[in-house]
């Protein structure tokens, strides 16, 4: 996608600051980060939010999912993390590039 900001930090037009990357996803830390530590794990593929996924994105969903707790062993958070994904404008989805927020490092409020 060419107007997507989180396709541009992937090819690298746009710098991040990247904390993992592999074959499926890139990680980057959150530009107004919400808790001490807020990761973004973004698929490198375009796929705008949960509503468009399919059975072929099982995979890369579960992969992702348990690629979590891995990134937050890695920046520390040993007493766990807190994981959100938006979707649409009435949840708050702001960028139309799906990704996990990864939050921790401090105790989070409830909801
Ligand atoms: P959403 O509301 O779509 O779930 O979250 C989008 C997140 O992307 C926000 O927390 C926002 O701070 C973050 N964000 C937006 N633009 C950039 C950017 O250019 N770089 C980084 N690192 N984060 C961004
Ligand atoms: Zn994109």
């Amino acid at each position: 996608m060419t107007d997507c900001i989180f396709c541009k930090i992937i090819a690298g037009e746009i710098s991040s600051d990247r904390v993992h990357e592999d074959d499926q996803v890139v990680v980057f830390r959150d530009v107004n980060p919400k808790a001490r530590v807020h990761l973004l794990v973004v698929p490198r593929q375009h796929i705008a939010s949960l509503e468009e996924l399919g059975p072929e994105h099982d995979g890369l969903m579960g992969y992702m999912m348990r690629l979590l707790p891995k990134l937050a062993k890695q920046e520390g958070l040993e007493a766990g993390f807190r994981t959100i994904i938006n979707t649409g404008k009435g949840g708050g989805q702001e960028i139309f590039h799906l990704h996990l927020h990864l939050l921790g490092g401090e105790k989070l409020t409830g909801f």
